[in-house]
């Protein structure tokens, strides 16, 4: 522990440009000991003894409301977690303490142990995030036979300048990570080559994927980008956190240890949580449909249910001439404008957008012209938006409402 200790305080030092959210870091070093002491029952979770209550979606959780969701008998701390913006419908979730800290330490740690990672550098993932709620933060990840350092970057309004800064905290913390959804590492990439730098020259060993399905050109270009060809492929949601990785055989396991699983007969994958005591969810549909492998035994020889396919969770960006824009902009639109229900932003054309509002019933009046400046100022000038109000947006895709046309 005192190594560790060591090893913050010089990446303190060494990165004088970061804000570290000082209680986060407190926080997993409190809780590093009392883990220490019950590693067998962090690492192989037993369910919580609480009977979830089913929900669908998260539509129904902004319906009802994430109280209604909470387990009364949960006396520890709650963690507030917010959605993602990507998914549209951003909503608020809570965890318990064990459960905030699954889902911070233990997707890189299983995914390296589904495809047989050696681990010995003090820092283990460096992650990176666009999402305007998050902190730069230092957190110790008690998995793994020793504990290690886990780096969180909160990135900015000024993605170039994050990248900036990410470049040089490669260099000084030499990560065996670089964590983030396909986009971000994929915008990452473009930022390195756009100051001529090759990724390979930096001192991580490769990239970790989690929060969107990787299409087969962005994983050609990050194996070819990390040093020494490491890709790990990690299925991760806000709501249960890590769900599985694909394995060297190019299949996902599907982690039976940390959340239970049911494929309805549309094909959407409904999962229950075990582990989250303070917000146990049951059949909860993540938004996303998934075909199962017909044989239930890997050659990589490793368990889980397989999963030959994942469709839904795309991260599309916006693109307008050379500028890429992130629908994570518009995360606070729910809260800004309470009276929203349900908006579905798609891009037209180069330029063109096509918005649709749906109000909560019995709203008499929608701030309309505010609304559509709020979702106008990330776009730039130049942009045209044809608005109109809807009743009803199609729900079933989660990601439906962030489409882009293919111009
Ligand atoms: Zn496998």
């Amino acid at each position: 522990m005192r190594a560790l200790l060591e090893s913050i305080a010089q990446i303190r030092l060494a990165l004088p440009h970061f804000e570290f959210d000082a209680k986060l870091f407190l926080w997993t070093v409190d809780r590093v000991e009392a883990i220490e002491e019950a590693r067998d029952r962090y690492i192989n979770l037993r369910p919580c003894p609480i009977p979830a209550i089913a929900t669908t979606s998260k539509a129904a959780l902004r319906v009802l409301g994430p109280e209604a969701f909470l387990n009364p008998e949960y006396r520890g701390q709650k963690f507030k977690r917010q959605t993602s913006g990507s998914s549209g419908s951003p909503s608020v979730l809570y965890k318990s303490e064990r459960a905030a800290l699954v889902d911070l330490c233990l997707p890189a740690w299983k995914a390296m142990r589904l495809n047989d990672i050696d681990d010995s550098r003090r820092v283990r993932s460096l992650f990176i995030t666009d999402n305007s709620e998050s902190t730069t933060a230092i957190l110790v990840d008690p998995s793994g036979d020793e504990p290690r350092l886990i780096l969180r970057l909160a990135l900015g309004a000024d993605q170039s300048l994050g990248f900036d800064r990410l470049i040089e905290a490669i260099r000084v913390c030499e990560p065996l990570l670089v964590t983030s959804n396909p986009n971000l590492l994929r915008a990452f990439l473009d930022h390195c080559e756009q100051r001529n730098l090759e990724p390979r020259e930096l001192s991580f060993a490769g990239f970790l994927c989690s929060g969107g399905v990787l299409s087969p050109d962005t994983a050609r270009r990050l194996r070819r980008a990390a040093p020494g060809g490491l890709l790990l492929d990690a299925y991760v949601s806000t709501e249960f956190g890590y769900l599985g990785a694909r394995c060297g055989e190019d299949r996902f396991h599907l982690d039976e240890s940390l959340n239970s699983y049911r494929i309805d007969e549309d094909g959407k994958l409904l999962v229950s949580s075990i582990y989250n005591e303070a917000m146990p969810l049951k059949d909860f549909d993540i938004g996303d449909r998934v075909t199962l492998h017909p044989r239930s035994n890997c050659a990589c020889g490793k368990p889980g249910l397989l999963v030959d396919r994942i469709d839904g969770r795309v991260l599309p960006d916006f693109f307008l001439a050379g500028r890429r824009v992130s629908p994570s902009v518009y995360m606070h639109a729910f809260k800004k404008f309470p009276e929203l229900e349900e908006y579905q932003l798609t891009q037209t054309g180069d330029l063109c957008f096509d918005l649709k509002i749906e109000v909560k019933a019995r709203t008499t009046s929608f701030p309309f012209e505010a609304f559509l400046n709020f979702i106008r100022a990330p776009l730039g000038d130049g942009v045209t938006i044809t608005a109109s109000l809807a009743a009803g947006l199609h729900q079933y895709d989660k990601f439906q409402r962030f489409r882009r046309c293919q111009v």
